[in-house]
Order: structure tokens, then C-alpha cells, then sequence
């Protein structure tokens, strides 16, 4: 039997000292949501936790999610297990209330591994995803103008079958390119998990993180290195090799997750079954 963890986070960036705190709450009631479920497995537990933050206006995902250059919100999500280097991805979708649902559902449906925009949307409208007006997302953006900045979420589980899986979901940078996809949604770079290693999410600018793979670096190394370890070498790595600025939290086969990020502020939480 494994112990059961869980580490979640809810952006790396440079968010004003003033929203640290409720940001810091949405991630641990995020923790609580995905603990509470994962007697019934890793995946239940990452999507649970993310789901969550995707309800955050504080968070830059779902109702929390940064608007594009022409003031949309476009949104990327994916799901990994370790079991089967299963994954489902989204990217660039408009009208998607729980991306993270989404790409569960394209990785159960298992004929693809990530969908983006248009064909993405009548994917959710087949499976019976909840959709719902993209002026929902631009909407929740301006009421919550007081909160300028926002960042990616992320969850890593291991259950104590020693299940492990990874979810992710953002609204990518502010003021970005349209079509525009990050790291978030791309297996290996924003996300990763291999039943033989580990698991590993990402947050930050994405380009550096897609330049590096950075996700499967790290968890190549939770093979054979400790997860602090393998957490602050990939982010040095980030920096020296791509200028990269941003966060990881890791989580290996066995043993205590970790959290390392070169940016002023990252918010996460985790916990671990007692022993
Ligand atoms: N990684 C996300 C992206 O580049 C953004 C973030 O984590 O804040 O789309």
C-alpha cells in the first residue's frame, strides 16, 4: 500500500501581496475538495481539487481565467495518470465551463490525446460536457477586476494503490496572442506523470516550459532523486536553459511531494496520508 498525497497550487507569479491570502484559502479549500474524494483514486482527487480553483475568481482558470488580446477568454486544460501514460487535453476553448471535465473526457473517450477550439467544443456538446456563454468568462474577468493578476492551477495525486495523475487548467497570460496555446494542455511539458517515476505540473510562462519539456525532465528524474531535489534542479534548469520564470510541484513513486518556484509568490498546499 502507498500513502496517499496531495499537492495543489494555484499559480506562480508576481500576485500583489494584498490577494496573497485569499489566494493561499482557495488553494487549500482546493486541497480539502480533492482529499475528501481520494479514497476514490488520484485522478478523482486532481480533478476535484482543480475543478475547484476553476470556480476561483482569484485563480486564472475557469471563472478566474485572464482575457486575450481581443478581450476572450480561450482556455486550456489536461489530465494525465501514471497508470498507462493515459492523458486528454483542451486547448483553446471558449465555451467550456470545466475545461478539466472536458479533458477528462477526452481521455476516457481515448481516441485523442488533446483537442483544441471549435472541434473541442462540439466534443463537449457530444459527451454532455456543461458548456455555457464565453461572455460568462469576460463577465467573471470584470467583476473581479480588482484582481488583476491570476495564474494556471494545477493538482498531483498519488492514491494508496499507488495510483498517480496530474490535472491542469488555465486561461494561459494575459493578453495573449487568439489561438495561443501554453503548456498547460501538452503532455511532457505542463504536465506529466508515468506510474514508474512520478507526476509533475507546471505554472509560469509556458513557452519556456514547452522549450524545455519540462514536466517529463522532472519526472524522469523522480525515478531515481528525491522530489524537493528534482523540484529546484528543473527550475534552475528553466532559468539557465530558457530564461524561464514559473513553478513546479512534484510528487514521486513514494514519499512526500514538493513544491519549487523561481517567481515572488506561488501559492500550494499539500497533505500526505499518515503513515
Ligand atoms: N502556464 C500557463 C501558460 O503559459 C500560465 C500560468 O501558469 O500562469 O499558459
Amino acid at each position: 500500500m502507498a500513502r496517499a498525497a496531495l499537492i495543489v497550487h494555484g499559480g506562480a507569479g508576481d500576485r500583489p501581496v494584498a490577494e496573497r491570502p485569499p489566494t493561499q484559502a482557495a488553494v487549500e479549500a482546493a486541497l480539502e475538495a480533492g482529499w475528501a474524494v481520494i479514497a476514490g483514486g488520484a485522478l478523482a482527487a486532481a480533478v476535484a481539487a482543480v475543478r475547484l480553483m476553476e470556480d476561483a475568481p482569484l485563480l486564472n482558470a475557469g471563472l478566474g481565467a485572464c482575457l486575450n488580446a481581443d478581450g476572450v477568454a480561450e482556455l486550456d486544460a489536461a489530465v494525465m495518470l501514471g497508470d498507462g501514460l493515459r492523458a486528454g487535453a483542451v486547448g483553446a476553448v471558449r465555451d467550456v465551463r470545466h475545461p478539466v471535465d472536458l479533458a477528462r473526457e477526452v481521455m476516457e473517450e481515448g481516441r485523442h490525446v488533446l483537442l483544441v477550439g471549435e472541434g473541442a467544443s462540439r466534443f463537449a456538446a457530444e459527451r454532455g460536457v456543461e458548456r455555457c456563454d464565453p461572455e460568462v468568462f469576460v463577465a467573471a474577468r470584470r467583476a473581479g477586476e480588482a484582481a488583476p493578476s491570476g495564474d494556471t492551477v494545477g493538482a498531483v495525486a498519488r492514491d494508496s494503490g499507488g495510483g498517480l495523475a496530474v490535472a491542469v487548467s488555465t486561461g494561459g497570460l494575459a493578453g495573449k496572442r487568439p489561438g495561443r496555446i501554453g503548456d498547460s494542455p501538452l503532455v511532457g511539458a505542463g504536465l506529466y506523470a508515468d506510474a514508474d517515476a512520478g507526476a509533475a505540473c507546471a505554472t509560469g510562462v509556458g513557452e519556456g516550459f514547452i522549450r524545455t519539456v519540462l514536466c517529463h525532465r522532472a519526472v524522469e528524474r523522480l525515478a531515481s532523486g528525491a522530489a524537493a531535489a528534482v523540484a529546484e534542479e528543473c527550475l534552475e534548469l528553466l532559468a539557465r536553459r530558457a530564461g524561464g520564470r514559473g513553478g513546479l510541484i512534484v510528487l514521486g513513486r513514494e514519499g512526500a511531494p514538493a513544491a519549487a518556484w523561481n517567481t515572488p509568490h506561488m501559492a500550494w498546499a499539500m497533505r500526505v496520508e499518515e503513515a
